[in-house]
C-alpha cells in the first residue's frame, strides 16, 4: 500500500475557519487490526468507517496508532485520503492496555515531531477511548488544536455491570473524569451515555453531541438464507442462533451459555454459532475462546455450540443471513454494532437491555430485549422466535428498515459539523440537529 498524497497547505501558524485535515488518535488498537480478537471490534470499525467517509466528504484524515511491530511501514493508506501513521512509543510490540498510560507523553511528543517533520498541520484532533483522549490532552503542549473525544465505553459504565475482579483501574476512572472537562467536544454514542456524562460527570452539555455510529448498509443486507447456509455447510432445517463479537466478559457469554442450557433443557435442537476468538496452530481454541469451550464442556453443552473463530467482516453478512436469531447478551454496549448489522441483514435480535442496545433494538418489533445477565429470559425469547417463523419474518422485515437509520454518510456529516464548529473557534452548540435517535428518548 502507498500513502495518499497530501494536497492541502503545509504550513504552521496558518489560521483557518474550516478544517483541512484531521488527526484521529487510536493509541491502543489499529483500525486495520483483525476484528473479533481481544482488543479489536466496534471501535476499530468506527475509526475506519468514519475516517473514510470523512475523506469522501473532502476532509483528509491521518489516524495515529502505537507501533506494535518494528516492520510496519510508518504510513499505510487505509482508503483514499486516509493514512494510518504508526508512532513509536515504548517497545514496538504488543503491550497490555493497562501499561500504555505511561507511554502517552512519548506518543504525543512523537506525534508532534511527525507533524513537524512532514509539515502537516491539523485543525482538529479526534480521540477515541480514554488513552487517546489523554494523548490528545498532552498534545496541547505542542499544538493549540481543539480536540473532540469519544470514550466508546467508560470505566463507570463497565464497572457497574462487572464483578469486582473485572473492574477497570481507578486511574482510568480518574482520567475519564478529568477528560470530560479537558476535551473541547465530547461525542456520546447513545442518549444514556450522554445523560451519564452530564448528570454524573457534570459535563457541559453545550459541548456534548449524541451521534451513534453507522452501519455499512451496502455490505450488511439480506442475502438468500439457503445459499448462505450452503456456503457455511449448515443444514436448511437447523435452528441457528448466532453470536458475533470479541470473547470478553463484557459480552455476556456466560448469559449465552445459560440461554443455551435453557434451550437444551426445553428440548430445542438449536445450535449456538459463535463467531469471534482465536484458534491455535493445532486448530484448538486458545485464550478466552478456550475458556469458553471449557465452561461449555463442564456444563455438558459442547454439542450445542459451534466455534468459528473470528471472521473477516465482509464474510459476516453470510452468517447473519443464515441465522434464525442473533443473540447479543452483552452486559454493556456503547452502541452494539453487531445488533444493527444483523438487523440490516433482516435477522431478528435478542439483546440484553444494556446501553446502546436499548435504542437500536425495538423490543417486540425488531427483536426482544431481556434483563442483563438473565440467561433464562434470554433463552426463553430465543426459543419463542425459533418456534415462530411468522414472528421471525415480521421482526426481520422491521429490523431491516430500522437499521437503515444508521447510515455512515449521515453520521460523517454530523461529525463534520462538529469539526467545523471547533475549527471556527466555537466551544459550545457544536451539534447539528441529530434526528437519528429522535423518538428513542
Ligand atoms: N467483527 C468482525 N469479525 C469478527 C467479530 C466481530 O468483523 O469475527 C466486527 C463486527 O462486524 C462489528 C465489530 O467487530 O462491526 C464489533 O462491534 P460491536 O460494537 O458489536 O462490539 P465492540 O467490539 O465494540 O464491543
Amino acid at each position: 500500500m502507498t500513502s495518499s498524497t497530501y494536497t492541502g497547505p503545509a504550513v504552521f501558524g496558518y489560521e483557518t475557519d474550516k478544517p483541512r485535515r484531521v488527526a484521529s488518535i487510536s493509541v491502543h488498537t489499529s483500525p486495520l487490526a483483525t476484528l473479533g480478537g481481544k482488543d479489536a471490534g466496534g471501535m476499530n470499525v468506527y475509526v475506519r468507517e468514519l475516517t473514510c467517509h470523512m475523506a469522501e466528504l473532502g476532509l483528509p484524515v491521518d489516524v495515529f496508532t502505537r507501533r506494535t511491530d518494528p516492520d510496519t511501514p510508518e504510513i499505510l493508506e487505509i482508503c483514499d485520503g486516509v493514512n494510518l501513521i504508526s508512532i513509536t512509543a515504548g517497545p514496538p510490540e504488543p503491550v497490555d492496555k493497562n501499561q500504555l498510560f505511561e507511554l502517552l507523553p512519548e506518543f504525543a511528543e512523537q506525534m508532534a515531531l511527525y507533524s513537524l517533520r512532514t509539515g502537516v498541520r491539523y485543525d482538529v484532533v479526534h480521540a477515541h477511548y480514554w488513552l487517546s483522549g489523554w494523548a490528545a490532552h498532552l498534545l496541547k503542549r505542542y499544538w493549540n488544536t481543539p480536540f473532540s473525544l469519544m470514550f466508546h465505553t467508560t470505566a463507570h459504565m463497565k464497572n457497574v455491570v462487572s464483578p469486582e475482579t473485572e473492574h477497570e483501574t481507578q486511574l482510568r476512572s480518574l482520567i475519564e473524569s478529568k477528560l470530560v472537562h479537558l476535551a473541547d467536544s465530547l461525542i456520546a454514542a447513545n442518549p444514556d451515555e450522554a445523560a451519564d456524562l452530564i448528570w454524573r460527570e457534570h459535563c457541559d452539555s453545550a459541548k456534548l453531541c449524541t451521534i451513534p455510529p453507522g452501519v455499512d448498509t451496502d455490505l450488511f443486507r439480506p442475502l438468500d438464507r439457503e445459499a448462505c447456509r450452503r456456503e457455511l455447510g449448515i443444514a436448511s432445517s437447523e435452528q441457528m442462533v448466532l453470536f458475533v463479537g470479541r470473547i470478553d466478559p463484557i459480552k455476556g457469554l456466560d448469559t449465552l451459555l445459560d440461554a443455551a442450557n435453557y434451550l437444551k433443557a426445553h428440548g430445542s435442537p438449536a445450535r449456538v454459532h459463535i463467531v469471534g476468538g482465536d484458534f491455535g496452530v493445532d486448530g484448538a481454541p486458545v485464550g478466552p475462546l478456550a475458556g469458553l469451550a471449557a465452561v461449555a464442556e463442564e456444563r455438558g453443552i459442547t454439542d450445542s455450540l459451534v466455534l468459528w473463530g473470528s471472521q473477516p467482516q465482509n464474510r459476516l453478512p453470510v452468517f447473519y443471513s443464515a441465522a434464525d436469531v442473533v443473540s447479543v447478551p452483552s452486559r454493556y454496549e456503547s452502541f452494539g454494532l453487531v445488533a444493527v448489522e444483523a438487523m440490516a441483514c433482516g435477522t431478528p435480535v435478542v439483546a440484553s437491555r444494556a446501553g446502546g442496545l436499548i435504542f437500536t433494538v425495538e423490543d417486540g418489533y425488531t427483536g426482544f430485549l431481556t434483563p442483563i445477565g438473565d440467561g433464562t429470559a434470554h433463552g426463553r425469547r430465543i426459543f419463542e422466535l425459533l418456534e415462530n417463523e411468522e414472528l421471525r419474518r415480521s421482526f426481520g422485515r422491521a429490523a431491516h428498515v430500522a437499521a437503515s437509520r444508521f447510515s455512515w454518510p449521515a453520521v460523517a456529516n454530523s461529525i463534520l459539523h462538529v469539526y467545523e464548529r471547533l475549527a471556527e473557534g466555537h466551544r459550545a452548540n457544536l451539534c447539528c440537529e441529530d434526528e437519528i435517535f429522535a423518538g428513542a428518548v
